[in-house]
This record gives structure tokens, C-alpha cells and sequence, in this order.
């Protein structure tokens, strides 16, 4: 059994069951053996690959989309631009050549990343050498001032929790230890104050139904929704999931590219889960942020110029280059394969327009 394994093992044989959310953190962060302590997911040699590292159009055009909401708030001297979980740095990047046509806006950004692996940090503060970027700890950390703030691919990788429907109440499912020290999902006791956290569209499904809850997802968009009305500014989140909130599991493992089981391998393999867009919609509005969206990355890039932006780089490229230009940019938009699954949702303050791509 490998050493993170063994480690989990022997917690839970010390304090009972852990959540699924308390094994995912452990799995992913701890800070000897965590899957992002340890790996680069996006090396070469990596288990997942995500839209800036399939396109450069896709960063550009989000840059774009910022230059137009830094428009919008009165064209500031200085705006934060802020990035969670920037993976290999590739979309900042194409971001900030982007933003270099508009010379005043790529001037007025203070980039601030948060990044929890230190193996991803060094990876973005080489690549981004020289730019002036800094690291912050979270949204809390940042300072004061106009936000644009950007995740591609970070809500899913925030930890769930699994609730399965009982015979009259809700029961967390939990990860435990079976006769022979293996780790193994069971079920916790129902309990009518599990129930209080099924959101409450989904409380009456048939028993043996499974939801998954993203408390800390709920949280960010809670405290984003609170700085927004504070302070003008806008966030936009871009991953895969559903909406409206849908019963079903979604948690999975994936190692270089190719699905394994939750449990098998704790720190060596990427554990990530469909967001719930509606969850997270709810919660940054009741905390008075405006959500556009969610519509999909088909859509939304194919609004912000995707075509337009492929033929102008398909122009100089050699027919190879044009080639896999076209091939990226229809990965991200084709309904069968990115286009549909991909959602993107923004908030912005009160009082700011609808932004590009969602009016
Ligand atoms: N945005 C990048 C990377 C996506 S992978 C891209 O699109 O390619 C998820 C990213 O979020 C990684 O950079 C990972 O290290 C980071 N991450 C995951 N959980 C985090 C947390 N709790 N706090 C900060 N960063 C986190």
C-alpha cells in the first residue's frame, strides 16, 4: 500500500470514517505526498490537459473579455487581475500578449495568482519571470481595488462531499476501512441534519439517490459575491459541470489520462468533480453578486470572435500550424467534445452591464 494510503488508513482506524471532502483534501494537498505537492498534472508526461494548453485562443480572447469589463469600470490605472490555480501559467500568458494591444490596460494589471502546489508555483513563476506577478494565499488575501479574477479548471478540483438519500433521511457517504485495512466507501448513519445540506430542489429523490456538495465552492462564491458589492469587479469560472443541480456521482480519478479508482491510489492520482453551476450561482447571489450565465464555452467563445481570432492566426501559419490550430480551437467548441460539457458563469458587481458573451 503507498505511504499516503497507509497514513489514511491509520487516521481512520484512530478517529472513525473521514468524509469524502477530508479524504480529497488529504489526497490532493497534503504536503508530503498530495497529488499537488508532488505532480506536474500538465507536464508532458501529465494525467489531464486543459483548454490553455490546447489553444492559445483561449486565453486571448479572455484577455480580451477582461480589456472590454476593464472598459466598463472606467478604464482604472491599476485593476488586480487575479488567476486561481494557474496550472502552467499558459493562460496568463496568452492573456497578457493579448492585453499588450491595449497598451493602458496591460499597464494597470497587478497580478496576483493563488496557487496551492508549490510544484505549479515554480512552473508559473518561470514562465511568468519578469511580469510581476506575486502570490497570495486566497480570495481574502487579495488587496484592496478593482478585480478581474479568472479559474479555468479550479472549482473542480475543490473537495465534495457525497450525501445518499435513506429511507427517511439523508446519510453522508464516508471513506472507511474494511475487514482487511482497505479503504472503502460506506455509508454513515441518516440523519436529519445531512438532509439540511441537500440542496433542497433535490431533497425528494428515491432512496439510495447520491448528491454531491462543493462546501468550499459555496464558500468562495459567497465571499466573491461579497467583495463584488464592496468593490467593483467581476469573476469569471470556467469548467465542466451541470445545471441545473442534478443528482448522480461525479467524483473520479484520472492518471495520465485514463480513469483509475477514487480510492486506489490517494496522492497519485488527480480526484476532481462536476461542478454544480447552480450551487455556486445560488450562493454568489445571495451574497449580492449579479450571475450571467452559465452558457456554455461553445457559445461563449464562439461569441467573443473565436473564428475570427482562428482565420487571423491561420494567416500566417504554415498549413500544418493551420491545421492544428483549427483542430484546437473545434476541441473547445465542439458540442461532442468541450463545447457543451465546458460552462462558463460570471458575477459581476451591481450596476455593471451584461459582459461579452452573455448578453
Ligand atoms: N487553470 C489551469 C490549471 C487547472 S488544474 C488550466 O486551466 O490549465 C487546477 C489548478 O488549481 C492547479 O493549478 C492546482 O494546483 C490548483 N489548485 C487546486 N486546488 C487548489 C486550492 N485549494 N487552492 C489553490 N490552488 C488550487
Amino acid at each position: 500500500m503507498p505511504d499516503l494510503a497507509l497514513r489514511i488508513a491509520r487516521r481512520i482506524r484512530r478517529e472513525g470514517p473521514l468524509s469524502i471532502a477530508a479524504f480529497m483534501a488529504i489526497a490532493l494537498h497534503d504536503p508530503d505526498a498530495g497529488y499537488y505537492a508532488r505532480h506536474d498534472p500538465l507536464g508532458a508526461a501529465g494525467d489531464f490537459i486543459t483548454a490553455p494548453e490546447i489553444s492559445q485562443i483561449f486565453g486571448e480572447l479572455i484577455g480580451l473579455w477582461c480589456a472590454d469589463l476593464w472598459r466598463h469600470l472606467g478604464e482604472p490605472q491599476s485593476v488586480i487581475l487575479a488567476e486561481l490555480g494557474p496550472g502552467s501559467g499558459a493562460l496568463l500568458e496568452d492573456f497578457l500578449r493579448a492585453a499588450s494591444v491595449l497598451p493602458k490596460f496591460r499597464r494597470a494589471l497587478d497580478l496576483c495568482l493563488v496557487e496551492a502546489s508549490p510544484v505549479l508555483r515554480a512552473r508559473q513563476q518561470r514562465r511568468l519571470a519578469g511580469l510581476g506577478a506575486r502570490f497570495i494565499a486566497d480570495i481574502d488575501a487579495l488587496p484592496p481595488g478593482k478585480l478581474l479574477l479568472i479559474a479555468n479548471e479550479f472549482l473542480d478540483a475543490l473537495p465534495i462531499r457525497q450525501l445518499v438519500r435513506g429511507r427517511a433521511e439523508w446519510a453522508e457517504r464516508l471513506v472507511a476501512l474494511d475487514d482487511q485495512d482497505r479503504l472503502v466507501f460506506a455509508d454513515g448513519p441518516e440523519n436529519p441534519a445531512t438532509t439540511l445540506l441537500v440542496p433542497p430542489a433535490l431533497r425528494a429523490q428515491p432512496q439510495g439517490t447520491l448528491v454531491e456538495i462543493c462546501p468550499p465552492a459555496a464558500a468562495l462564491a459567497a465571499a466573491l459575491g461579497e467583495r463584488l458589492v464592496r468593490e467593483p469587479g467581476t469573476a469569471l469560472f470556467i469548467d465542466y459541470g451541470y445545471y441545473p443541480s442534478a443528482p448522480g456521482g461525479t467524483l473520479a480519478a484520472l492518471r495520465r489520462h485514463a480513469p483509475v479508482l477514487v480510492l486506489d491510489d490517494p496522492g497519485g492520482a488527480d480526484l476532481s468533480a462536476y461542478v454544480d453551476f447552480a450551487a455556486f450561482a445560488a450562493a454568489a447571489g445571495a451574497a449580492g453578486a449579479i450571475v450571467h450565465g452559465p452558457v456554455t464555452q461553445g457559445r461563449f467563445l464562439t461569441a467573443l470572435g473565436a473564428e475570427a481570432r482562428l482565420a487571423a492566426l491561420s494567416a500566417g501559419a504554415t498549413k500544418a500550424q493551420r491545421g492544428a490550430l483549427e483542430s484546437g480551437l473545434g476541441r473547445l467548441i465542439d458540442p461532442a467534445q468541450m463545447g457543451n460539457l465546458f460552462k462558463v458563469l460570471a458575477l459581476t458587481s451591481p450596476g455593471l452591464p451584461a459582459p461579452a458573451g452573455f448578453d
